[in-house]
């Protein structure tokens, strides 16, 4: 008889998120002629830049030709594009990396989510509060974790607060952690970590011998001089991290898939007889076994982002979506919310007012001003009580929905 996987009966089916998208469907049926302004989407809304375009062009076109035909590419990726990464995305910043610790892929969300298996069962994961939840799910599928709590947290996992407090950068946890997720630029509260607080966590991670697994899919976001683009600008960090790049957020790339993950050779996990051994050659093994290459026009287009033509076309639409989130950020404040993020991030991250709770502030946005904001608490109970808005958006609805609030 065929067993089900049990592990998979523990999700709790995003917790907030289905019952939102239910409530967003069911008022836009009953009012059709409002005119709803969505600043819920974590999706771009421009189209992709010129040289993209360009490449890719190009790029089917050898795909069209009988000589010029590229069949199955390495696994890992093109070299034309690891060492276009290697260039611009590390060598410019100071940070020295082999080819062979950039693995190629067709996104993050599916990076984040698989590099759990090359570690054992018996590891104890943390994740921030709030959190994006694929850390979470995808550790929950492998048996990683016990039941879930009700609250859409599950037994097992250490989960450590982001609050204002802290300015949403988490202190160590309280018991020993063998993998810790952190992601910033982060989504949902759009905070960055600062060079030290990065190096606080690295050491911390080097002396109890656990990895840290870095989610920087909104580097390019960053302004701020100070702020590390890749935690491998901290000293240490090649023996603990491992870092996830997406051309996603960074490119318009979410409809197209091209990502990368960079596993050092020197990051290391234990065997039960306590030898030291290096994750670089699993994770080639595993990706080498699951993962056939992201396709050559994919790589061809995110090669291409890192041309001049590329990166300038790229800077305007970051700039853009920056702008919008300036106008948010500028707006919310002058009406007398607390406001956070949207300043190296895409997202702004609101306190609601009079201790409203996110669903109930969701519902009053939604039926009184035709907006769709997502509630702190979808991703966390330490998310109550806060909104994210999302500067991915045309300029005009991002000033229009700024009026309505001030119309609340
Ligand atoms: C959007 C996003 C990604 C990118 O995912 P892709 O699968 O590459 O599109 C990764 N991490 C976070 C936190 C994100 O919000």
């Amino acid at each position: 008889m065929i067993r089900v996987n049990e592990h998979y009966l523990k999700l709790q089916a995003g917790y907030l998120f289905p019952e939102i998208s239910r409530r967003v469907s069911a008022f836009a049926a009953q009012c059709s002629k409002a005119n709803i302004i969505r600043m819920g989407i974590g999706d771009v809304t421009e189209p992709l830049v010129p040289a993209v375009v360009e490449a890719m062009h190009k790029a089917v076109d050898e795909m069209g030709g009988r000589a010029s035909l590229k069949g199955y590419g390495p696994e890992q990726g093109y070299d034309f594009l690891r060492q276009a990464i290697l260039d611009n995305d590390y060598k410019s910043r100071g940070v020295e990396l082999a080819i062979d610790e950039i693995f190629v892929s067709d996104g993050s969300k599916c990076d984040t989510g698989n590099i759990q298996e090359i570690f054992g069962l018996e590891n104890t994961i943390a994740v921030t509060d709030p959190v994006y939840p694929v850390y979470v799910d995808t550790n929950v599928m492998a048996g990683r974790t016990g039941a879930g709590t009700g609250n859409g947290q599950y037994a097992g996992i250490v989960y450590m607060p982001c609050t204002p407090a802290n300015q949403f950068v988490p202190q160590f946890p309280s018991k020993p952690v063998d993998i810790i997720y952190l992601c910033y630029p982060n989504n949902p509260t759009g905070a960055v970590a600062t060079r030290q607080q990065l190096s606080r966590w690295v050491d911390y991670a080097r002396q109890t011998k656990a990895v840290i697994l870095f989610d920087a899919a909104y580097e390019t976001y960053i302004s701020d001089p100070g702020i590390p683009h890749s935690i491998y600008e901290i000293p240490g960090a090649r023996q603990v991290a491992i870092e996830f790049r997406s051309f996603s957020k960074t490119a318009g790339f979410t409809g197209l898939r091209c990502a990368f993950t960079v596993v050092p050779k020197d990051v290391v996990a234990y065997a039960a007889d306590g030898k030291a051994v290096p994750v670089n050659p699993l994770w080639n093994r595993r990706h080498c076994t699951k993962f056939n290459g992201a396709s050559f026009v994919s790589q061809a287009a995110a090669a291409a982002v890192y041309s001049p033509a590329g990166k300038q076309q790229s800077r305007q639409i970051i700039e853009l979506y920056m702008q919008n989130a300036a106008t948010i950020r500028r707006s919310l404040t002058q009406l007398g919310y607390e406001v956070y993020g949207g300043v190296n991030a895409p997202y702004v991250w609101i306190r609601t007012k009079n201790g409203m709770g996110s669903s109930e502030f969701f519902d009053v946005l939604l039926r009184k001003i035709h907006v769709v904001a997502t509630p702190g608490a979808g991703f966390g109970p330490s998310g109550e009580g806060f909104m994210r808005l999302s500067a991915f958006n045309r300029p005009d609805k991002v000033k229009e929905a700024m009026e309505r609030f001030a119309s609340l």
